[in-house]
């Protein structure tokens, strides 16, 4: 395979937008920390605590739990800021309200970038992607275009500015990837950042693959893409 022209780098401040606690954690949580080691402010919206992430545990519980992991394994890649909307896991709805709430962080934060986990039918492995994540990465596309918008939610105009200055929007684990960023160096955090997310993965189970065995897969087929031992690959669309 050839490798990718690399990730735009002309920006400071991100803003990566998911449905689930972990779901940063399947290799673009190397990337964050690159940016993070780099000096770069990267902070976290989720959709939803995840609460129907574990079979084996009520939502209720869940919730607080998974929202803990996510905060954990944050901070092993430099992130302190971590937000979660109140939306339900696993009946995510594309719609206004959707876009309204993403809006209205990105009025807040004023991110230059945005990152996403892949929005399209498939990941980048081939297995089939869920419903969360194709609408929370659609709707953060469009909600980019609210936040610079004063007269689309203008309910928002009470808290912040528009922002329009969002250059791009990238979603990570894309089966079309357009760019690649070498992130070698980064496999330990990225590990260290997956295995916080404990209780999920032990609900998994005993044959469920290890944080190191899982993300050696998914940054060395990363690393295809850039030339380097390990990458990560994204589809890329101007704002
Ligand atoms: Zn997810």
């Amino acid at each position: 395979m050839s490798t990718l022209p690399t990730l735009p780098d002309d920006w400071n401040t991100a803003l990566v937008v998911v449905a689930h606690p972990d779901d940063i954690e399947y290799g673009l949580a190397a990337a964050v920390d690159r940016w993070t080691s780099d000096g770069r402010t990267v902070t976290y919206l989720l959709a939803t605590h995840g609460e129907a992430g574990i079979d084996t545990m009520d939502p209720a519980e869940a919730a607080v739990v998974r929202a803990q992991e996510e905060r954990d394994g944050a901070v092993e890649v430099g992130v302190d800021v971590v937000e979660f909307l109140d939306h339900s896991d696993g009946v995510l709805e594309y719609g206004l309200d959707l876009r309204r709430d993403i809006a209205r962080v990105i009025r807040a934060r004023r991110p230059e970038a945005l990152f996403c986990l892949t929005h399209r039918e498939r990941f980048a492995g081939g297995g089939t992607n869920q419903a969360d994540h194709r609408v929370v990465g659609q709707a953060a596309m469009d909600a980019a275009r609210d936040a610079g918008n004063r007269w689309v939610h203008p309910e928002l105009n009470t808290d912040d500015e528009p922002w329009g200055g969002t250059k791009f929007i990238a979603y990570a684990n894309a089966p079309q990837p357009t760019h690649a960023l070498d992130v070698t160096g980064h496999f330990d955090a990225a590990v260290a950042s997956l295995e916080a997310h404990r209780q999920y993965l032990d609900a998994l189970g005993e044959d469920y693959p290890s944080p190191r065995e899982l993300l050696t897969g998914i940054l060395t087929g990363g690393g295809a893409l850039t030339g380097t031992q390990h990458g990560v690959g994204f589809e890329v669309f101007d704002l």
